[in-house]
């Protein structure tokens, strides 16, 4: 007899390489389930309800409805089972720490199995461990250790399921958002962007991947964070598109050290996992314990809102932080570069950026967050060292030659002249005149200077080294 089971979706809004949804239309009727539990008003939550949406219609086109219930999952998955007679749940795992518990505790209370797959991820987290069987702390040692494992195949969509098909549930009205203009959520919509990438960007990732004014990299995050395209699908078809273009390419070797330069990023996301699984107190502890004792300044909301909105007067560190407010994202060398500015030459400490970035990024992801603010702040493993201390003004020269990033973001300083767009303070006042700038009034004075910021912040260091 065909059983009933319910496929609980949460952040793997997608048909297409979805072991639980692919197993459960094997073994019967699918109930395709979703939860809204969230109370944030964050833009990851706007996201959210628009890929939500999406797939609420893309299950309507294939004749299925989705069940969406709000709610706490542990009362929820009962009630559910109960109204439809399930014979099992089916779902795939989720790493952060909360979620596991929660798992646990809601098959402790069902009288039905919970089956649960791995999903979102190339491997299982904390399976990748070294010789002496304990987990990498170095990424290249891990991404060596992932690249010589057979990555298992994507399932494909499940030929045929038996959908429910009954009365279709509203969604959580999402207010309107200027966040639309810049992002289309769905499954359709992530492997076109995703195939288009491998077809025209792939092969120049490696070349223009850290300059923020350049379209290079895949735009495909805040389509991962929610699911609505698998890494395992990511990784063998961009391996397929190497092998078939292997045969008389005379740009092979471009296309293999790109490709495999964009694999490389793919997999900082699998090492975040990874370190999420081993050290959940990752979230809010620094990896390495020493840092516990650093005296970050008690922070100045002065200072910290000038940072949040983007008037801290580093050009480079600006535009990052206004096309975060803008948009929702921000290219990755400008996390680099607007992170290490707030906890290095304002010493504000990682936890206020992460918590801002959290609540800011479409793509927001609890294991890449913690992770790439760990890196900034120099207290993770292998991350950028705390005495190294980022320029803005030299970022900005290196990954923003022609200015074009800093000019798109920062409209006041467009007319600027190129090479006083990397500090306008040193601008002549006849060029800011020309310019139509008054410093202090169209754009601000530096918020700190650097190299006074720069020896506060190796101060601090020391400090913390004669503690240690
Ligand atoms: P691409 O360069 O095209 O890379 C492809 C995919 O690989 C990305 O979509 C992402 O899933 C993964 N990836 C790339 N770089 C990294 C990285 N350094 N670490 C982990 N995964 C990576 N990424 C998030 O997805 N969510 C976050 O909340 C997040 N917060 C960050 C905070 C800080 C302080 C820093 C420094 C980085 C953060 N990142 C985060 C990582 C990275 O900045 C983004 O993944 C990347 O900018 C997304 O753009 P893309 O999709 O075009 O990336």
């Amino acid at each position: 007899m065909s059983k009933t089971i319910i496929v609980w979706f949460r952040d793997d809004l997608r048909i297409l390489d979805h072991p639980a949804l692919y197993h459960a239309a094997l073994d019967g009727k699918v109930i395709p389930l979703y939860i809204h539990n969230e109370t944030e008003h964050t833009n990851s939550e706007w996201y959210s309800l628009q890929a939500l949406t999406a797939f609420q219609q893309q299950l309507r086109d294939k004749g299925a409805t989705l069940v969406i219930k709000h709610g706490e999952p542990v009362r929820i998955i009962p009630e559910v089972v109960q109204t439809f007679e399930a014979d099992a749940v089916y779902c795939h795992y989720q790493y952060g720490p909360g979620s596991r518990e929660q798992d646990e505790q809601i098959k402790e209370n069902l009288f039905v199995p919970v089956r649960q797959f791995h999903g979102n991820v190339l491997t299982e987290p904390g399976t990748i461990l070294n010789k002496q069987k304990q987990p990498y702390k170095v990424f290249t040692s891990f991404w060596k250790s992932l690249r010589s494992l057979p990555i298992a195949k994507p399932f494909p969509v499940p030929h045929k399921v038996d959908w429910y098909n009954g009365k279709a549930s509203a969604i959580p009205h999402a207010p309107k958002s200027p966040l639309n203009t810049y992002w289309q959520a769905g499954e359709r919509q992530a492997l076109n962007k995703w195939r288009q990438f491998l077809h025209d960007q792939i092969n120049h990732y490696q070349e223009y991947r850290d300059f923020p004014g350049i379209d290079a990299t895949s735009l495909l995050s805040g389509h991962l964070s929610h699911g609505e395209i698998s890494p395992k699908l990511i990784w063998h078809e961009a391996k397929e598109a190497l092998e078939i273009t292997s045969m008389e390419n005379r740009f092979q070797h471009t296309m293999e050290e790109s490709t495999e330069t964009f694999l490389k990023q793919l997999v900082w996301r699998e090492f975040a996992y990874h370190q999420l699984t081993f050290f959940p107190q990752i979230i809010d502890k620094p990896l390495q314990p020493k840092f516990q004792a650093f005296q970050w300044q008690e922070p100045d909301p002065l200072l910290l809102d000038s940072w949040k909105k983007g008037l801290t007067g580093y050009p480079l560190v600006d535009a990052g932080m206004r096309e975060l407010l803008e948009t929702g994202y921000m290219h990755n060398r400008v996390r680099m570069v607007t992170g290490s500015f707030l906890v290095k030459h304002l010493l504000i400490h990682w936890l206020d950026g992460q918590a801002w970035f959290s609540r800011m990024l479409v793509d927001h992801d609890l294991a890449n967050n913690t992770m790439g603010w760990q890196w900034v702040a120099g207290t993770g493993f292998d991350s950028s060292p705390f005495f190294r201390i980022f320029n803005p003004v030299k970022q900005a020269e290196k990954f923003d030659p022609d200015g074009t990033y800093m000019r798109n973001w920062l409209p006041e300083l467009r007319n600027l002249p190129l090479e006083y767009l990397y500090h306008p303070w040193e601008a002549p006042e006849g060029v800011l005149q020309e310019a139509g700038i008054t410093l202090g009034k169209d754009y601000p004075l530096p918020i700190v200077e650097h190299q006074y910021a720069r020896e506060r912040a190796l101060e601090a260091f020391k400090q913390l080294k004669k503690e240690a």
